[in-house]
């Protein structure tokens, strides 16, 4: 006799006063609610603790380790995987200021458009939990051997800003008739926290980043001598700094006016930056003077890269809305060679003040060229 057919029965009985056979049946209701409670709470619990992760995570980061990591842990899913749409690349540059790359999060996908990956995109107005469907589902996620899938819209202001994706080699997992209250809700969550994030990174990169030439600030500057400084003692490699400043930059702006002044700082900035690699880094250290480190480069190359920059400053007079106007820079080069046990800041400040040295006696040589501090720096 199946359940069913038992409860009928036990239902007739109660229909014919049997007290006793009531009594058996409100039991055995209690019991399913009790359990179906306690289900629910667990579920509730679980999903509960998923939330605080994702809300606890700081920074960009450790948001992506939570929404990857903690949360297929947390499920006890075969793939999760998440979709972010970063259309204008801002997200992994964000993540690159961070010190970390896009690529270190390999459950991740950044896209340009979320359309592409599936059409399934086009249509989703909340979560959409069914059966593994290869035409729909094969490019969101990596396995190809799942057998249910729910996918969750993340959403910021009607805008999709990216996808929880959530895969299961069993195909009862997600089904299209269960409840999606709670995967709706983390999913939104998950949007707010991934936008805090993003707008966390920004905030932290636009205290150390300088507005007029986008180039890194003296602040940054300053922890990221620290800790090239370490690199370079663990590896037993030199660093080098270039302190780089305009010639007679005030007759510049005497002359041209501010704007057009402006106008050639952007522009240095920008070549600057042409002439470095991604490991260097460039600063705008003060009004017209930047300086620029370079890691694993000893002092007789960063002084050939420095000539490269002075000749084709010199060269290619800056073209502004005031007219072409003929620039010249003189650097000042400088390496450390920092050994295991030496303290940072005592070599970090005597790198930067051999650079500023060399920059110095290069404008006492008449400006236009490169002078190489003789001492090596630190
Ligand atoms: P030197 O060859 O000795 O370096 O002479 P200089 O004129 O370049 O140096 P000085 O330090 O006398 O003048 C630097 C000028 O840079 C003074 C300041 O008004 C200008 N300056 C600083 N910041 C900015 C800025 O953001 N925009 C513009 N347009 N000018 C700036
Ligand atoms: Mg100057
Ligand atoms: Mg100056």
């Amino acid at each position: 006799m199946s359940d069913r057919e038992l409860d009928q029965a036990v239902l007739r009985r109660v229909r014919r006063g049997d007290v006793d056979a009531e009594n058996r049946l409100l039991r055995k209701q209690l019991e399913e609610f009790k359990e179906g409670a306690l289900h629910n709470a667990e579920v509730l619990q679980r999903f509960n603790e998923r939330e605080v992760a994702l809300l606890s995570a700081d920074g960009l980061p450790t948001l992506l380790n939570t929404l990857t990591g903690t949360l297929r842990r947390s499920f006890q899913i075969d793939e999760l995987g998440v979709v972010i749409v970063d259309a204008e690349y801002d997200i992994r540059d964000l993540l690159a200021h961070a010190g970390t790359r896009a690529d270190a999060y390999p459950e991740v996908r950044f896209v340009e458009d979320i359309a592409e990956l599936s059409p399934v995109y086009n249509r989703l107005t909340g979560p959409a939990l069914g059966p593994w469907v290869p035409y729909e589902h094969e490019r969101i996620f990596r396995r190809q051997d799942l057998r249910s899938v729910a996918l969750l819209p993340m959403e910021r202001r009607r805008m999709l800003i990216g996808s929880l994706n959530l895969g299961s080699c069993e195909p009862d997992r997600f089904t299209r008739a269960q409840a999606t209250d709670f995967l709706g809700r983390m999913a939104t969550i998950a949007a707010v926290c991934l936008e805090n994030a993003v707008n966390h990174e920004r905030l932290v990169l636009s205290g150390l980043t300088d507005a007029l030439t986008g180039l890194y600030n003296r602040r940054y500057l300053t922890r990221r001598l620290e800790e090239e400084l370490a690199r370079a003692q663990r590896y037993a490699q030199p660093l080098s700094c270039l302190f780089v400043d305009v010639d007679h930059f005030k007759r510049i702006n005497d002359t041209f006016g501010h704007a057009a002044g402006d106008e050639v700082l952007r522009e240095l900035a920008a070549r600057l930056r042409c002439h470095l690699r991604s490991s260097d880094v460039a600063v705008r250290y003060g009004g017209e003077e930047f300086a620029l480190l370079l890691p694993q480069t000893a002092a007789r190359e960063a002084a050939r890269i420095a000539e490269r920059i002075r000749a084709n400053v010199r060269e290619e007079p800056v073209a502004t809305r005031a007219g072409p106007i003929p620039v010249t820079v003189s650097i000042g080069v400088a390496q450390a060679r920092p050994e295991l046990g030496q303290r940072r800041e005592v070599v970090g400040t005597a790198l930067l003040a051999a650079a500023d040295a060399a920059l110095y006696q290069a404008k006492d040589k008449g400006r236009d060229c490169v002078v190489l501090d003789r001492a090596g720096g630190a």
